[in-house]
């Protein structure tokens, strides 16, 4: 499948399932290396990372490390904040700990500044962030990504965990939305 079409908006195939696989075996890899002894706790975000996860989880081969899943939720009967987003679902304590946020795509960087923030409020001894994918060009935070898989122009991306409106998760590659 070369193109697909969701909702309204036609999709072309940008980065094959080889490739997104290879490049999260070399990520892998480096955190095999980097992460020994340090008992790390991965921390997926929920919902776009789950594919990202998964694949690079079964490729850490220490012993010593857990995952967990999060999801960013909007405050509800809040006033003041509609940008607020609490990180619900973290039931382990982290103080003291190395934490490896797993993101699927840092694109202004506000998510990942904002999980990073509410990290670090729970004392851990270190937060570390993987991302897939990230848009260079987008960036207006200075966030600091310790592991970054690929990086990519400034378009709307489907596929690989990723949505648009809902729909496009499954797709094993990831897809980039057409100029028309
Ligand atoms: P940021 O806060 O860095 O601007 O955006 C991060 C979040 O926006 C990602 O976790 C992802 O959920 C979403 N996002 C950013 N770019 C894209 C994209 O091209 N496609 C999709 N489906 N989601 C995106
Ligand atoms: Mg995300």
């Amino acid at each position: 499948m070369k193109q697909v079409k969701i909702h309204d908006k036609n999709f072309q195939l940008f980065i094959p399932y080889e490739k997104i696989r290879a490049t999260i075996e070399k990520m892998a890899e480096t955190m095999n290396n980097d992460l020994k002894e340090k008992n790390p706790l991965f921390l997926c975000i929920l919902n776009g990372s789950f594919m990202f996860a998964a694949e690079l989880f079964k490729r850490i081969s220490l012993i010593q490390t857990e995952i967990s899943f999060v999801k960013l939720a909007s405050y509800r009967g809040d006033k003041t904040s509609g940008q607020v987003k609490q990180l619900i679902g973290l039931n382990e304590v982290i103080e003291g700990r190395t934490v490896v946020v797993l993101e699927d795509i840092v694109d202004s960087g506000l998510t990942i500044e904002n999980i990073q923030g509410q990290l670090k409020l729970l004392n851990p001894r270190e937060v570390l962030v993987a991302t897939l994918l990230l848009k260079p060009d987008a960036l207006i935070r200075d966030v600091k990504l310790d592991y970054v898989g690929m990086e990519i122009p400034n378009d709307f991306i489907v596929g690989y965990g990723l949505d648009y409106d809902g729909l496009g998760r499954n797709l094993i590659d990831i897809y980039s939305v057409a100029n028309e």
